[in-house]
């Protein structure tokens, strides 16, 4: 009973069917040269007051899921590996709000592709549908696993009902309406590797890094592991250098979930990438995806969501609240979680 228990965990943290090769990077070639996954540094540049994008998917049918059991609930916050196993998971958010199409740091893609290294693109629907080619990419590349970070990055503690589940739900469409379009493609077709390609996302990650009892239980509901960090790059903060994102990578323990940004919304951290990871690696750390650590351990779980202590992101609740005279001087980056500079 246990046996099949935890088979069924394992499931849901890799999204598992039946065998099939993993390898789908001639897939992934054949649809896109070099030239057209690589990108340009103008990509990256956020755009106000554009509204094209800011209607979620209507209703559909969604792969069939279950609900995440008792033992995977609550927020994630790591992985406790067994000893001599230095995995650590980068995690990358792609938030964006309505009335803007945030960028894709094609500087930070192109260097893991280009190194070989693995990661996790928590993506907001609405972003999946402002950089549809960029998802089926990301999608097709067998070293990224795509994961959910709502619709459009509200705060999910203010919601309930209807729109609660929307923000939930809406990139589980945007997801699987791009995979469909992905399978669609003459360079696809009836390539076994498609298959490899998750048909549901199963993992979630709560905007400003906030949640409460009630969205953590809708997440959970849905079929989606809460999967928060325990180690911030702190690149949301403009004058958080390449070497100061690295130094924080380099704190990194097994185990570890590292969130950063490749919406755009990061400064320097492609850069800090590239000084962090080779010496990580030297020190024996290998990169895996999300999914891939969970399956290699057991995670650490919290009651509640936060960036360095319990509580530290309910300030959030009242952040978009204006309020004279203060809400000129807030700093536009402080609207995305995670802004502490790790010390
Ligand atoms: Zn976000």
């Amino acid at each position: 009973m246990r046996v099949v228990r935890v088979l069924a965990i394992l499931a849901i943290a890799l999204h598992a069917g039946p065998a099939q090769a993993t390898d789908r990077s001639q897939l992934r070639d054949r649809c896109w040269s070099p030239a057209l996954l690589s990108g340009t540094l103008e990509e990256k540049k956020i755009t106000k007051g554009v509204r094209t994008f800011d209607a979620p998917l209507p209703a559909m049918t969604l792969t069939p899921f279950a609900p995440v059991p008792k033992e995977w609930r609550g927020a994630i916050r790591r992985v406790k590996l067994p000893p001599g196993k230095k995995l650590v998971a980068l995690t990358f958010d792609m938030c964006e709000t309505p009335g803007q199409v945030t960028g894709y740091d094609a500087a930070l893609v192109d260097y893991l592709r280009a190194n070989g290294i693995k990661a996790t693109f928590f993506s907001g629907g609405k972003w999946m549908r402002s950089h549809a080619e960029r998802t089926q990419q990301l999608m097709a590349d067998p070293l990224f696993e795509m994961a959910n970070h709502a619709e459009a990055h509200r705060n999910l503690r203010l919601l309930s009902g209807n729109a609660l589940s929307e923000e939930i739900e809406g990139p589980q469409r945007s997801y699987e309406v791009q995979r469909a379009a992905l399978g669609a493609r003459a360079c696809v077709k009836d390539d076994p590797a498609f298959l490899s390609i998750p048909p549901r996302m199963g993992l979630f990650r709560f905007p400003f890094g906030a949640c409460n009892q009630a969205s953590l239980d809708a997440v959970n509901d849905a079929g989606l592991l809460a999967i928060q960090w325990d180690l911030s790059t702190g690149d949301p903060v403009p004058a958080q250098s390449a070497q100061a994102i690295a130094d924080a990578m380099l704190r990194a323990k097994p185990g570890a979930i590292i969130i950063g940004h490749s919406n755009g919304r990061g400064f320097n951290t492609a850069e800090g990438l590239a000084i962090a990871i080779p010496q990580m690696k030297a020190k024996g750390y290998e990169f895996v995806t999300v999914s891939e650590l969970l399956a290699q351990g057991t995670p650490e779980i919290s009651a509640t969501c936060y960036d360095t202590r319990p509580g530290d992101t309910d300030k959030y609740d009242t952040f978009f609240k204006p309020r004279p005279a203060q809400v000129e001087h807030k700093p536009a980056e402080k609207t995305d979680e995670s802004i502490a500079p790790a010390r």
